[in-house]
């Protein structure tokens, strides 16, 4: 099989950390050839210069990279130098997102309160420099009011110029088909690449489902806990839960495939190569 891929890391905190990463950098690279590795931003902008950072390593190991930029808690000024500083090293990619307050944030939401009007901001100030991804949720935001309500704010996104989008993760391979039929039948045409979770932990799993939204379905639950202590066989089959799910996913017509690496090569390796694409 085959299909593009993308990779997603999260900003390592120290320099070693940041020399554990080239290294993954480097094997993903090499085994997977992604377009791209996108590189998270911490809530309210609290990994600013880590992001910007390890997005220069990716560069300059040779990589497209492009970084998560989320405007909750920002001000136009701030993400006005961002986007400067972005074009002045070479960054033509970012996923732009509302993101969330950081935990006991009392200031300001700042001048922006959804995507779609960062969206419209980098349009207007940078014009058609960056290619633009946003998030999308095929089970539903956390704060979704409604079914409507969600797809018409998707929908403002892709109209202010997003070039393609990102789906939260997801083990209901149904949800993903049940969003592209909605896309189809409002007219939203651009590419919806469905973000990979590969699983290495059950607890944190669940911590971070629940939060998120994302839901395990009641029997992957229950399989999941009942490896207990053994992480080996739990990823095991999980890789392969996984693979199959990414198989129905590029058999349905999806784009391409977002991995969330969890800064680990072989978790998202092992997927890929139960899938044949890599060996
Ligand atoms: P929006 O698209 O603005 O939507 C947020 C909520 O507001 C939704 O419920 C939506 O229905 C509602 N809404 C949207 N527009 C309106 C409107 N005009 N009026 C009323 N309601 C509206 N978080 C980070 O902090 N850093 C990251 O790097 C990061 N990367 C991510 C990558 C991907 C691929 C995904 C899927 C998520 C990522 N997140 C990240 C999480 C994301 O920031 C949160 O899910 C956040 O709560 C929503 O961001 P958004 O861009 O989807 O927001």
């Amino acid at each position: 099989m085959t299909i593009p891929v993308s990779c997603e890391f999260f900003p390592p905190r120290t320099d070693k950390g940041m020399e554990k990463l080239k290294q993954i950098h480097d094997k993903l690279k090499q085994a997977l050839n992604p377009e791209y590795f996108s590189v998270t931003f911490g809530a309210g902008g609290s990994t600013q210069e880590k992001t910007f950072e390890t997005v220069n390593h990716i560069q300059q190991a040779g990589s497209e990279a492009a970084p998560h930029l989320s405007c909750i808690a920002s001000t136009k000024d701030n993400i006005r130098e961002l986007l400067q500083n972005y074009k002045d090293s070479g960054i033509s990619r970012i996923v732009a997102l509302r993101g969330d307050k950081p935990s006991g944030w009392l200031g300001s939401i700042g001048e922006f309160s959804y995507a779609n009007e960062l969206v419209t901001f980098i349009r207007e100030e940078t014009g058609d420099h960056f290619h633009l991804e946003v998030a999308a949720y095929p089970e539903f935001h956390p704060q979704s009011k409604s079914a409507a309500t969600e797809f018409k704010y998707f929908q403002q996104k892709v109209e202010a110029g997003a070039n393609a989008a990102i789906t939260q993760y997801f083990y209901n391979v149904d949800s993903y088909f049940q969003f592209m039929d909605e896309c189809q039948k409002r007219g939203i045409d651009i590419p919806v690449v469905p973000g990979i979770m590969p699983i290495s932990n059950f607890e944190q799993l669940v911590r971070f489902s629940d939060t998120c939204g994302a839901d395990i379905p009641r029997w992957l639950r229950w399989k999941l806990d009942g490896f207990q202590d053994d992480g080996d066989s739990l990823q095991e089959f999980a890789a392969d839960f996984i693979a199959q799910m990414c198989e129905r996913l590029i058999q349905g017509g999806a784009p391409s495939l977002h991995f969330y690496t969890l800064n680990k090569a072989n978790l998202t390796l092992n997927i890929a190569r139960n899938i044949g694409l890599t060996q």
